[in-house]
Formats: structure tokens, C-alpha cells, sequence
């Protein structure tokens, strides 16, 4: 692998489900892992992990929604492994609450951790980026950002801020050489969507939607890193805006 393919990737989330995924298919793929989030042990788990396979990575305990962690979380990493060259903003946390009984907290946490996190991460690794004159940065949007979700209020409304999020990044940095890209992902086998999965509504009516997909099952979290490894690829540097639905066909 040419030396400048080994880039610093942040992956946030990267300790559970998808962005756990995504930081094994960055290493494997040569990159240096650097995975924030806000449960250290399963950071520390994945990271040991990859080195154990011989790649590269470091865990970072951050609560992506506050600046000071964001801040001394990457510049640990930089410190660690280079400038960022790559962003993963994966994090997020979701609730199923009917939209009148929504309150102000969980309306608010929800949009700090899946809004003002990729815009605080966005913030902290651009300077490496524009440095450089290069930058690859992925948000993981969600279906529920495309069409109607039941009881998702919050959660759907700060998934379609991600999806203008990286239409307006991606019109201000593709002049710097710096791509932004999202993927919606439906249901994929992760933590989140097994707490989904065991919520009283969501349990009835769950494997009818997934009987509806043309491939008809969830989706795994190595096929978002799939997704993702594309949007980071050294030649991917003409795909920039995207959407890219990974969802077994779900909406088209
Ligand atoms: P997950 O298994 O819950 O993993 C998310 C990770 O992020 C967990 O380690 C979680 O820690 C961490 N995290 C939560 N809040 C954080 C914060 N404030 N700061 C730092 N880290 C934090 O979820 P997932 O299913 O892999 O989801 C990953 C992404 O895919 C999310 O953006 C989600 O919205 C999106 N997505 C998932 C699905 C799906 O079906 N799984 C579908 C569409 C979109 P804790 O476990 O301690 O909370």
C-alpha cells in the first residue's frame, strides 16, 4: 500500500456496531484507527483487537456532543497518528418516544449527539484537512431520514440535518479537495438496533418491514464499512454530496 493511503481515521462510535465495522475495515485496509467514543471500555476492546491483527489503532474516550472532549480527544490522536485525513461521524443515540410526549431533554440530547457531534468533529479535523489539501468525511445518516418513522421524531429530524449537513460541507470544502458523503443505512444487526428490535412497538412490526426489502434481512455492519471504505478511497475524490442508501433495497 502506497504511504500516503495510511491515513489517521477518526471513526466516532467506533466502539459498538457499525462504527466498530467500520475502524476493522479500516485497518485492515492500512489506515491508522483512531476510535472515539463515549463508552472507553469497548473503544479500548476494539483497538486492542486491531493491534492484536496487526493494524493500527488507539482509543479515545469522548463524548462527541462536548468541544473539550472532541478537542483533546483528536489532538491525542494526531499526536498519536498523524494528521486526521480521514472522518467517520458515526455516533448517535436514538428514542422512541410518540412526538407529544417528546420533552425538551431528550429532544436536545439526541440533536447534540447526532448534530453538534459531527459539527464539533467536522470543526476539530479540518485544519489537519485544508493542511493538506485532502480530507475524506463520512456521516452516517439513516433511513428514517427518507422516509416516515414511527415515535422517531428527534432522531429522524437530526438524521435529515446530517443529510443538509453534508450537502453544504461538501459544496464548501470540495474546493479544498475535501469529499463529504453520507450513507442512510435501514436496519443493521448492531446494540442500537437490538434495543430497537426489543421496543413494544417497533418488536410488531419489525420483521413485516424487513419481509418488505428485496433482500429480505439486516444488513451487517462490515457492508456500511464497505460503503464507507469507498467514500475514503484515495480515487473516490470525484464523489462528493452523496447520499448512498445501504438498506437491503428499502427505499429507492
Ligand atoms: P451502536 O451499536 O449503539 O453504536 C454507537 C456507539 O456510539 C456506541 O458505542 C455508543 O456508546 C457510542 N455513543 C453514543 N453516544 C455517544 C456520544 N455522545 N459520544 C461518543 N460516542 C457515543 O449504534 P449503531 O447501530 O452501530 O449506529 C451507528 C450509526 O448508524 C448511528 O449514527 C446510527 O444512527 C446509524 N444507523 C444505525 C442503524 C441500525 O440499524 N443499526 C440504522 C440507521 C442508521 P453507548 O453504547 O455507550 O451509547
Amino acid at each position: 500500500m502506497a504511504e500516503h493511503a495510511k491515513r489517521c481515521a477518526v471513526v466516532t462510535g467506533g466502539g459498538s456496531g457499525i462504527g466498530e465495522g467500520v475502524s476493522r475495515r479500516f485497518a485492515r485496509d492500512g489506515h491508522k484507527v483512531a476510535i472515539l467514543d463515549i463508552d472507553s471500555d469497548n473503544a479500548e476492546r476494539v483497538a486492542a483487537e486491531i493491534r492484536s491483527a496487526g493494524g493500527v489503532a488507539q482509543a479515545y474516550r469522548a463524548d462527541v456532543s462536548m468541544r473539550a472532549d472532541m478537542e483533546a480527544a483528536i489532538g491525542a490522536a494526531r499526536a498519536a497518528l498523524g494528521p486526521v485525513g480521514i472522518l467517520v461521524n458515526n455516533a448517535a443515540i436514538e428514542a422512541f418516544t410518540p412526538f407529544d410526549e417528546v420533552d425538551d431533554a431528550a429532544w436536545e440530547r439526541i440533536m447534540a449527539v447526532n448534530v453538534r457531534g459531527p459539527y464539533l468533529a467536522v470543526q476539530t479535523v479540518l485544519p489537519d484537512m485544508q493542511e493538506a489539501g485532502w480530507g475524506r468525511i463520512v456521516n452516517i445518516a439513516s433511513l428514517a431520514a427518507q422516509i416516515g418513522a414511527m415515535n422517531m421524531s428527534a432522531y429522524s429530524t437530526s438524521k435529515g440535518g446530517i443529510v443538509a449537513f453534508t450537502r453544504t460541507l461538501a459544496v464548501e470544502l470540495g474546493p479544498k479537495g475535501i469529499t463529504v458523503n453520507a450513507i442512510a443505512p435501514s436496519f443493521i444487526d448492531t446494540p442500537m438496533a437490538r434495543r430497537a428490535i426489543t421496543g413494544d412497538d417497533f418488536t410488531k412490526q419489525f420483521e413485516a418491514i424487513l419481509a418488505g426489502y428485496p433482500i429480505a434481512r439486516m444488513g451487517r455492519p462490515d457492508e456500511i464499512a464497505a460503503a464507507c471504505a469507498y467514500f475514503a478511497a484515495e480515487d473516490a475524490g470525484y464523489t462528493t454530496g452523496q447520499l448512498l442508501g445501504v438498506n437491503g433495497g428499502a427505499a429507492f
